[in-house]
Formats: structure tokens, sequence, C-alpha cells
């Protein structure tokens, strides 16, 4: 295992590439410390069992890295039975703390609810729930410091209910680390302002109290069309994510979601946990450590990532119609991820722009 070189196995990322090497055989060939985690209620096991099973067929097969399990309520039997007869590595099943879910003593109980009744009234999209609300606040600011996190240094988030419909033949999280980048995603697009009012009044007010987290070549340009003055709704969409834990458990990351969470608006809003990390990931990593994984293609309801280029949905054997391709679209951020990082859109995007 650990006497594997990684420079013999160089990060090839489909099979006709010079270099490539099926780790397929070679168990404990070079390997990151990561684990893919997953929240999720026990009614919830026969959607993350097809997350699980595609997730294997097209990738962790060949790596085996373990898979974290969360929940604000004990897993059962049937739950971690189904689970760990479809994971290849090893499974952790945690319990989550009542005081990383549920409502931090600053908040009005009271003011919530009304917030709740209204949103309802309006038919904003779990307006009323507040069991969402904790868990995107709990996504926010609680899930890379749970214990069985703290053993490790990156993570891939898999929700129920996912699919990948290309094969995976090199290890993300190696790309992850040996390129230096903390935060990745495939689907990007504008958020429900309803559900984030005043959630920029509130980073600004972070921005200003702790210019020191700022990175200097930060991504405000795909955040804001005004230099940081309003919110363009651009952001990641989290319930895809490879990124660094240690960057979530710094003190930037922490300060800021302190910050945030203080103002209240997880509970008198409902902020998502989407622009969340969007934002702290914009303004807090350099450009450069933020990656756009064309080639991981994946669908959570209603998006499509269907990686864009013939060639490399055919080398890797991807069951997804391009013509489902959220990127180019006019709902997406993606094309402005690409102006704002002078990235070259892959060949054959204009094709898929509708
Ligand atoms: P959506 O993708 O925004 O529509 O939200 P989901 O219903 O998919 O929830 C996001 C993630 O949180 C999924 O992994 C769910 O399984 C999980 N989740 C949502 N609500 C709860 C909850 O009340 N308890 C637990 N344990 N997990 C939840
Ligand atoms: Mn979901």
């Amino acid at each position: 295992g650990a006497n594997i070189d990684p420079a013999e196995y160089p990060l090839a990322m489909t099979p006709n590439d010079p270099g490539f090497h099926d780790l397929s055989g070679i168990k404990g060939g070079p390997r990151v410390n990561a684990t893919f985690v997953t929240l999720a209620r026990n009614s919830d096991v026969w959607e993350i069992a097809k997350s699980i099973r595609q997730v294997e067929d097209r990738f962790n097969r060949r790596y085996n890295y373990d898979w974290v399990f969360l929940n604000d309520q004990p897993f059962d039997d049937t739950f971690k039975k189904v689970t760990t007869s479809l994971c290849s590595g090893k499974t952790h099943y945690g319990l989550i703390g009542e005081e990383h879910w549920g409502f931090p003593d600053f908040i009005d109980q009271e003011k919530a609810k009304k917030v709740r009744e209204d949103m309802k009234e309006r038919k904003i999209i779990y307006g009323d729930s507040v069991s969402y609300r904790h868990m995107c606040r709990f996504e926010s600011g609680f899930f890379f410091r749970q214990p069985l996190m703290m053993n490790y240094e990156y993570y891939w988030r898999v929700e129920p209910s996912v699919e990948l419909f290309c094969d995976i033949h090199y290890d993300p999280f190696r790309f992850m680390h040996e390129n230096g980048k903390k935060y990745s995603f495939v689907l990007s697009l504008y958020e429900y302002i309803e559900t984030i009012p005043t959630l920029w009044d509130s980073v600004t007010k972070f921005m200003k109290n702790h210019p020191e987290h700022i990175a200097e070549d930060n991504s405000m340009g795909f955040l804001s069309d005004d230099g940081g003055k309003t919110y363009n709704k651009c952001h990641f969409w989290s319930n895809f994510e490879i990124g660094s834990l240690s960057w979530l458990r710094s003190k930037a990351y922490i300060d800021y979601f302190e910050s945030l969470d203080r103002d209240g608006g997880f509970f008198y809003e409902r902020w998502g946990d989407a622009p969340v990390h969007s934002i702290a990931a914009a303004l807090m990593l350099p450009k450069d450590q933020i990656h756009f994984f064309n080639d991981i293609a994946y669908y959570h309801v209603p998006f499509t990532h269907c990686p864009t280029g013939e060639k490399l949905r055919t080398d890797l054997k991807c069951h997804c119609d391009p013509k489902n391709n959220f990127d180019w679209k006019g709902y997406s951020c993606t094309s402005r991820y690409f102006e704002v990082n002078g990235l070259e859109k892959p060949e054959g995007w204009q094709d898929q722009t509708d």
C-alpha cells in the first residue's frame, strides 16, 4: 500500500491519456486521507442505496474510501445493514449532538415561527420546515467537526437519489490534494432571493469585521456584478461537494460561520448551506483553489451536469444525454465562473446553450 510511489501513477483523467493506469487491482495504491459523507434519515435508506451503488460502480469499487453517515436520530439496523453491504470501504455511523441540530439560545422562537408561517403562505419551498433549517445550519457549520469527521482531511458529499453518469478513472481526492484545491463543484445556479434576503448584508458585515480572512485573489466577480455592493445570487450547488475539511475547520471559516449564525438568518430566513459555502469559498479562497469537475457527471433533481466534449463522454462511458447539460444554459452560473477565472470553455459548449 503505502510503498507505492504516487509518481509512478500520474493522475491521468481518461484511459486514453498518457500515463493512464487502471488502479483496479492495485489495492492500497496511493490514497488520500478522505471519506464520503452522507447526512440522511433512516427513511432515506433506499434512495441513498441507489446513490452509493453508482458511486461504487463508477469510482469507489477501485479505491475503497470510507463512508461516514450522519443523522440527528440513531440509524436503524436496516439502514446500517444495507449501506454497509453496498460500500466497499469502511462505514461509520454518527449521531449528531443536540448542540449541532437545534435552535441556539440566541434565536427568538416566536419570531422564527412567524417567519415559517409567513413563508408557508408565500409558498416558499421548505419555507415552513424546521428540520430543513436545522439541516442547512448543520451542513453550513457542523458536519466537518463531527467526531467521526475529525479523522479525515477531505470529504465528498453524497445525497440520496443522485446519479453519476460517467466512469471516474482517477482519484478526485488525490487531484484536490496534489493541486492544492480546497473546494469543488459540478453545478452552479442562482439562489431564490426569498430564502436569503439579508444574507449579503451579513456577509458584508463579516468582510468589514474580518478583512484578514478575505483572499487577495478571490472570486468576488462570481458573486457580485458591482464589485461587492450586491449579491448576484450565484452559488455552487452543495449537494455535490468534494472539499477540504481542514479549510472548513480553519479560523477563517469558523469566524465566518459564527458571524452569519449570530445574525439569525438560518431561522429568521431560510439560508441554504449552498450559498453559505459558496460565498465562503469565493471570498476566502484564492480563485485557483476552487475547482470545476467537468468530468464528474452528476444529477440531483432537477439539474444534470453531463460533461461537455463528445470524446470525453465516450472515453468515460457516460450514459447522460448531453442535451440535458445545465452548464451553459441561462440559469447556470458556470459561464460566469469560467469568465472570472479566464478559463476557456470546453469544446462543444455552444451546442448546449438551450
Ligand atoms: P434538497 O436537496 O435541498 O431538496 O434537500 P434534501 O431533502 O435532499 O436534504 C438534503 C440532505 O439532508 C439529504 O442528504 C437528506 O437526506 C438530508 N436531510 C434532510 N432533512 C433531514 C433530517 O431532518 N434529518 C436527517 N438526518 N437528514 C436530513
Ligand atoms: Mn437533495
